[in-house]
Parts: C-alpha cells; sequence; structure tokens
C-alpha cells in the first residue's frame, strides 16, 4: 500500500455562520462530532484511557473475523471466476497490511478514539494516496479499500463490545456533523444521547429530519458544506428554528443564545401545564391528538406528552440498522410493549414501510427508489416476512387497542391481497390456538394522490385512513423529500394539496370513517387551525409537539374556522393562500 504520512491538525477557528434548513427546532450549544466519510458515516467518539487497550482489542478481532469470512467466502465460490477469487485474496491481504492492521491501532491510541472512526481516518488517508497514482488499475484499488473497511466497520457496529464503549464517551454535548445520515445510521445514534444533528444534504421531510424531530433535538439539514468546513470537536450552536449553525461563537454570542435556551426552555415548561387539559376545541369538538413513534423505547416520551394514542408506529425502524431480520417473537414483544403501555388507548401500528430511503440492504440500488418496491409493495413480495410481522401484530393485539395500518396503497388489489394475508395470519394463529383480536381493524395509508382521489375505494374495504402528508406532498409535487436541492418547492400549501386533503376528510367524514393526518403537518402549529377548519378531528404527530398543538386546539372555534378554510380552498394563488393563512392564524 502507499506510505502514509502524518496528517494535518486543523488549526483553530475563527467564528462564522451557515444557513441551511431548520428541520426541528430549539436550541443546542455543544462540540462538533464529525460523521467521516458519506458512504461510511461512524460517530467520531472519545473513549476514557482505560478503555484504549479495549478498543485495540475490539478492532483486532474484527480484522481477524473478516479476514476469516473473506476466507470462508472464498472456500465457497466454487467455480467463480479467478478474477473474484483473486480479488478476495486482494482483500484479506489488505486487512494484514500494517496500513490497515497496525495505524489505526496507533490513531487509536494516539487520538484515544473509537475504533470505527481510527479506520475510517485511516482509510480515507489511503484513498487519497491510491488516488495519487497514474495507473489506472492501482487508482481504482482504492474501492477495495472502501469495501474491506466497510466490512470491518459492519463487523465492529455489530460487535457486542460495543456497549461498553459509551461509558467512556466525553460528558460535554455533542452534535453530529454529517454529509449525510441514513435513517439507519441515525437510529443507531437514538440511544447515544446526541445533541444535535446538521447534515449537508436532506429535506425537511427526509426520515432523518422527522427522526431528529422524534428525538425532540434541534437539527438542520441543506447547510451544503458543513463536514467540510466544520472541525472535530469545535464549539457550535444550532438554532433549528432559524436554520443557522454558528461556529466558535464569541462569548456574547453565547450568552445571547444561553439566554435564549433558557426562555425557550421556561415556554415549554408552561405547555407541560396542558398535559391532562382534554384536547376540546372552544366550541365543545374533541380533538385526538396521537402519537408517531419509531420504537417501543419511544413510547416514555408519549405518555410523559399526554397524548390519546399512538396514531402511527413506523415499525420499519425495528428492521434498520443490523444486520439480520427481527423475528416473529422479537416484534410481538416490541408491540406488546406498546400496545400495553398505552392502557387500551389505541395504537395503530404501520406494516413495515421498507425500501426508498429506508432499504434495509443499503446497497441495492434502484433507478427511482421512492417509486419503487417499497412498503406494502414490498411485504406482499415477501410473503415469508410479512406474515411473521401480520402474526406479531396480531398476537400483541390481545393487549390492547391494536390497529393495523398499511401504507403506500394505490391499488384496490393491494388491499385485497392485504386483507388475504391477515387472513391467513389469522388462520395460522387460530390453528395454533393462540388469542387475538378478531375483529382488528384495518387501514390504509392515503400517500399517493391516486389513492387519495380515489379514496372511496379504500372507504368501501377498510376502517379508517391516515394521510400521509410527506409522501402526498412528494408525489404530487414530484419532489424527493429527500433532496435539498428541489426542498424550497416542498410546500403543504399548494392549492393541489389543500385540494386533496379536503377531499379525502370530506369522503371519510361522509361514511363516518375515521381519519387523521400522520405527516409532518400534523405537528406544525401553523397549521392546526387550516386542518381543523377542513374538519380534521385526528392528528398525529411527534411526541414533543402535542403540547403546542393541543394549546392550538383549545383556542379554536371550529364553527368560526370552517366558513374562513371554505373560502381559502377556492383560492389558487400561492400568495394569496399564504395571506390568508397568516388571517386564519392571527383571528
Ligand atoms: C408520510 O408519508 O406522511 C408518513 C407519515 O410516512 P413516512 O414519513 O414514514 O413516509
Ligand atoms: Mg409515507
Amino acid at each position: 500500500m502507499p506510505a502514509a504520512t502524518s496528517r494535518a491538525v486543523p488549526p483553530p477557528n475563527m467564528s462564522f455562520t451557515l444557513h441551511g434548513l431548520g428541520v426541528s427546532g430549539g436550541i443546542a450549544i455543544g462540540r462538533a462530532t464529525l460523521m467521516s466519510h458519506a458512504t461510511l458515516e461512524v460517530a467520531h467518539l472519545t473513549i476514557s484511557p482505560r478503555m484504549v487497550d479495549k478498543e485495540v482489542e475490539r478492532l483486532e478481532k474484527a480484522l481477524s473475523q473478516v479476514r476469516d469470512e473473506l476466507k470462508a467466502v472464498k472456500g465457497q465460490a466454487g467455480n467463480a471466476p479467478a478474477e473474484l477469487t483473486a480479488f478476495i485474496d486482494l482483500h484479506v491481504s489488505f486487512l494484514s497490511d500494517p496500513e490497515l492492521s497496525e495505524m489505526p491501532k496507533k490513531i487509536i491510541r494516539e487520538r484515544r478514539c473509537n475504533a470505527e472512526w481510527a479506520l475510517v481516518q485511516q482509510m480515507e488517508h489511503l484513498v487519497e494516496q491510491f488516488e495519487k497514482f497514474e495507473d489506472l488499475y492501482l487508482r481504482e484499488r482504492k474501492y477495495d479499500v472502501v469495501q474491506v473497511v466497510e466490512r470491518v466497520v459492519k463487523e465492529l457496529l455489530g460487535h457486542p463490545g460495543r456497549g461498553g464503549l459509551r461509558k467512556g464517551v466525553t460528558e460535554e454535548l455533542q452534535i453530529v456533523v454529517a454529509h449525510d445520515l441514513s435513517p439507519a445510521d441515525t437510529i443507531n445514534f437514538k440511544e447515544q444521547r446526541f445533541a444535535s444533528f446538521v447534515t449537508d444534504v436532506g429535506g425537511a421531510t427526509s426520515h432523518t429530519a422527522i427522526l431528529a424531530r422524534s428525538m425532540a433535538i434541534p437539527a438542520i439539514v441543506g447547510l451544503s458544506n458543513a463536514r467540510a468546513l466544520i472541525r472535530d470537536q469545535e464549539l457550535l450552536i444550532v438554532d433549528g428554528q432559524r436554520g443557522v449553525v454558528i461556529v466558535n461563537p464569541d462569548e456574547r454570542v453565547l450568552e445571547e443564545y444561553r439566554l435564549r435556551k433558557e426562555q425557550l426552555e421556561i415556554e415549554r415548561n408552561k405547555l407541560k401545564r396542558l398535559k391532562t387539559a382534554k384536547s376540546q376545541t372552544l366550541d365543545g369538538a374533541e380533538v385526538s391528538l396521537l402519537a408517531n413513534i419509531e420504537l417501543p423505547n419511544d413510547l416514555a416520551a408519549v405518555l410523559e406528552s399526554g397524548a390519546n394514542g399512538i396514531g402511527l408506529f413506523r415499525t420499519e425502524f425495528l428492521f434498520l440498522g443490523r444486520g439480520d431480520m427481527p423475528s416473529e417473537d422479537e416484534q410481538f414483544e416490541a408491540y406488546r410493549k406498546v400496545v400495553k403501555g398505552m392502557e387500551g388507548r389505541p395504537v395503530i401500528i404501520r406494516t413495515f414501510d421498507l425500501g426508498g430511503d429506508k432499504a434495509i440492504d443499503q446497497k441495492r440500488t434502484q433507478i427511482n427508489p421512492a417509486l419503487g418496491r417499497r412498503a406494502i409493495r414490498l411485504s406482499l413480495s415477501e410473503p415469508k416476512m410479512f406474515q411473521k410481522q401480520l402474526r406479531a401484530m396480531l398476537r400483541a393485539s390481545k393487549y390492547g387497542n391494536l390497529k393495523i395500518l398499511i401504507p403506500m396503497l394505490a391499488h384496490a388489489h393491494e388491499v385485497e391481497q392485504t386483507l388475504n394475508a391477515i387472513d391467513h395470519a389469522k388462520a395460522s394463529l387460530r390453528a395454533e390456538q393462540i388469542k387475538f383480536n378478531e375483529a382488528i381493524e384495518v387501514g390504509a395509508m392515503i400517500e399517493i394522490p391516486a389513492a387519495a382521489l380515489a379514496v372511496n375505494m379504500f372507504l368501501r374495504r377498510l376502517d379508517f385512513l391516515s394521510i400521509g402528508t410527506n409522501d402526498l406532498i412528494q408525489y404530487s409535487l414530484a419532489i424527493d423529500r429527500m433532496d435539498e436541492e428541489v426542498a424550497n418547492l416542498y410546500d403543504p400549501l399548494h392549492p393541489a394539496i389543500l385540494m386533496l386533503l379536503a377531499h379525502v376528510i370530506v369522503s371519510a367524514e361522509k361514511v363516518h370513517a375515521p381519519v387523521s393526518v400522520c405527516g409532518e403537518i400534523a405537528g406544525d402549529p401553523e397549521m392546526t387551525r387550516l386542518l381543523l377548519g377542513m374538519g380534521l378531528h385526528r392528528f398525529s404527530m411527534h411526541s414533543s409537539q402535542i403540547l403546542e398543538i393541543k394549546s392550538r386546539v383549545m383556542k379554536a372555534d371550529i364553527n368560526e374556522l370552517a366558513p374562513q378554510v371554505r373560502r381559502m380552498l377556492r383560492l389558487d394563488d400561492p400568495t394569496k393562500l399564504r395571506e390568508a393563512l397568516e388571517k386564519l392564524n392571527a383571528s
């Protein structure tokens, strides 16, 4: 391998400000934790001196594990072409090369960092060296370095020793600075208590942004080159409301933000008094405020918020960030915990919405993943995996008020096939004499424009609806919710979106079918009065938003709002619509 040269230590930096898209409000003050290479985003953790030997040992173990794995792959390769086995040999030899087997250990010792990060630092250095070769063949070997390191990082991340690492992490608040974060990365960080996320790419309703909101931490996406400009451990202020990151703030600015942070906390504490208040409008309409969750551990925050139930459990997060699939029993335990914890209040569990940006296999590349085989399409094409989930949900249904929600429906035949799959799961449980709620309700997510327009097709077959405005807006306006370059076109107030929303709500009302909105607009206080005026009585959002939305509901009078909203719906001029919304919120 090319000879390693020592890397320059970044000089102390001046103060500067970066602007992006604030996707989760609040203020965080802390130190930057840089995430490495875009495809190999790993946390940079500072470990205590006594953990250093353990960390080196962990790396050694992972290297030898991957070496054995590769040898086994070669052993099983059978008649594979000679070039393939030659590459496996090359990868094995890389693993034994001191550049990968020794240098990262040196980095761990010198910088007191975690093995994953040390390895990725060394990988980036080697990639730079390979890029200098004139010879194309040698230059391209950088991909082999990346591949082999990726294998070791995966091994490290799945290693049980990882839990011990967190004990050594520095006490100061850490702010993640990354080029991009996949939902799987984010879910791995969920337990690590970072104070904030900032990323170069991503849109307001990217799943990373949603997760930041679910953790109630400030987050900013679309900063373009924060990852390149910010240095590790620099002091940062993240203002999630304004979408601003201040790097190396001076004492005056820092003081100002500390005060604002305190102020926000005072306001948040005031809202806490509403926890047990009834969610009711001034004219007496009861409005159900439900919570969106990703994992059973979110339950504590849901209970703390006083939510009336769970309106969306995104079960795909049980599948992400791990090397295997959760078994039926593991899923059952997760669903039972949530259902029992909610003590009879409704718990709407969505069948997995995998695919798109939430691919289990990150390498699976589709031409257009958001339009590809995701959500119910994937479930129906993987009947075994789907049966496991349905059986787990049905088994958990006897512990409370569980309802099943189906994502991304567009066709009547998808509903028929799903109902058949549910019947099949029920029959198998009956045969095993396992009890479940025979009358379990099944609902449709309305998040494809075709489903919104032809909503009666779903109302005839199913028990309830939940409008997924994040995807509904993405598909109606043809803007990728992950792409910050079109994030400015993402507009819940677009007349077409308002028409679709009103059509679905009114259609459901006509047949007395419950309908909720579970996309991000349900937790946006600016949208509360508009949605109430449209006739919406069920809102599902992250727990952190519930009390604020409740305060809006309690000040609203639907009798007054409804005629104003009806007039608004006749407008098709964006400026007039915006003005009308301001007026509605001020009334
Ligand atoms: C939506 O699309 O609005 C929704 C709630 O689902 P997700 O954000 O998980 O796609
Ligand atoms: Mg969706």
